[in-house]
C-alpha cells in the first residue's frame, strides 16, 4: 500500500515546548506531513518566531503562542488561540518538560513540584483540553479516522530508575499511566492517547551529557545502538503516531531510544 507523503494534510496540529529540542523538531515534522501547526513555547519567543517562519517559508501554516502548561487558565487560553488560528484541533503533542536534579536530601520542595507541574501536571491540562475540544468538534468533519490524537512526551525514565533525578523519573513514571488510564478512558469517543519514551537525544536539557567527549563516551556506552538520538528520530515517530497509520494504537509506549531500554551492561556478559 502507498503512503501519502504528507498523511496529517487538513490537521491542526498543538504541540508544546516546540521553542526547542525535540518539540522543534516535532512542530516541523508535523508541518512537513501537511499539518497547520500551533508552536506553544513557555518564555523563548524569539525562537518559537523563527520555528514559525521556517515552517511558512516551507509553504506550511503555523502560529506561536506562548503559554506556562502547568497554568490551568494559560493552557485554556492556549487551545482558545489555537482555534482561532486554524478553526479546530486534531492532535496534541504534550511535549513540554524540564529537569531540576538534586540528591534526594538536596531536593527542595520547588524542585519536585515544579518538575511535576510541568512535566505531569501539564500533561494533564493539556490532554483535558484536547479532550473537551476533540469531543466538542463535528465528527463529519474529521480529517483524520480518529477523533482526536495525543501524544505525551515520556522518557526512557518512565521504566528506568535514574538515581539524583526523583522527581524527573517520577513525573516520567506518572505520565505512563496517565497515558495508558487516559487511552483506555477516551477510547470509546475515537480518540487515540499514545506516548513516545525518548531514550538519549541531543537537545538542550541534556547538553552536559553530550558536549564533551568523554562525557558522550560515557553516554555511548548506555546505548546498544551506538548513536545518540537527533530530534527528527523522535518526530518521526510522533507524525506516525498521529496519523490513520497509527490508527489501531493507543494506550501504548513507543520507545524511541536506539535500545537504550535493552539492559546494555548484559551484552557482554557471560
Ligand atoms: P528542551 O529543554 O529543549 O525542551 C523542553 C521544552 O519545554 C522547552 O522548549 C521549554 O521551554 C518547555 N517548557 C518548560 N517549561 C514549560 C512550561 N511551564 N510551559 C510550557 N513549556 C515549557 O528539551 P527536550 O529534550 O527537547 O525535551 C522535550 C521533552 O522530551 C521533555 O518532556 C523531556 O523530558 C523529554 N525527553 C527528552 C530526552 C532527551 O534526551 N533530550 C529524553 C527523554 C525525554
Amino acid at each position: 500500500m502507498s503512503r501519502s507523503a504528507t498523511p496529517l494534510a487538513g490537521h491542526v496540529a498543538l504541540v508544546t515546548g516546540a521553542s526547542s529540542g525535540i518539540g522543534l523538531g516535532v512542530a516541523e515534522a508535523l508541518a512537513g506531513a501537511g499539518a497547520a501547526v500551533i508552536v506553544n513555547y513557555h518564555s523563548d519567543a524569539a525562537s518559537a518566531d523563527a520555528v514559525v517562519e521556517r515552517i511558512r517559508a516551507g509553504g506550511g501554516r503555523a502560529v506561536a503562542v506562548g503559554a506556562d502548561v502547568s497554568d490551568e487558565g494559560e493552557v485554556v487560553r492556549l487551545f482558545d488561540e489555537a482555534v482561532a488560528a486554524f478553526g479546530r484541533i486534531d492532535v496534541l503533542v504534550a511535549n513540554s518538560g524540564l529537569q531540576k536534579d538534586a540528591a534526594i536530601a538536596d531536593m527542595t520542595l520547588a524542585d519536585w513540584n515544579t518538575v511535576i507541574a510541568v512535566n505531569l501536571t501539564g500533561q494533564f491540562l493539556c490532554a483535558r483540553e484536547a479532550v473537551r475540544r476533540f469531543r466538542a468538534q463535528p465528527r463529519d468533519r474529521r480529517p483524520a479516522r480518529s477523533a482526536g490524537a495525543i501524544v505525551t512526551m515520556s522518557s526512557v525514565h518512565e521504566v528506568i530508575p535514574w538515581a539524583g533525578h526523583i522527581n524527573y523519573a517520577a513525573s516520567k513514571g506518572g505520565s505512563r499511566m496517565f497515558t495508558r488510564s487516559l487511552a483506555q478512558e477516551v477510547a470509546l469517543d475515537g480518540i487515540r492517547v499514545n506516548a513516545i519514551a525518548p531514550g538519549a537525544i541531543r537537545t538542550p536539557i541534556n547538553r552536559d551529557a553530550w558536549d564533551d567527549a568523554d562525557a558522550l563516551e560515557k553516554l555511548l556506552r548506555l546505548i546498544p545502538y551506538g548513536r545518540i538520538g537527533e530530534p527528527d528520530d523522535v518526530a518521526r515517530a510522533v507524525v506516525w503516531l498521529a496519523s490513520d497509520d497509527a490508527d489501531y494504537v493507543t494506550g501504548t509506549t513507543l520507545f524511541v531510544d536506539g535500545g537504550m531500554t535493552l539492559y546494555p551492561e548484559f551484552r557482554d556478559n557471560d
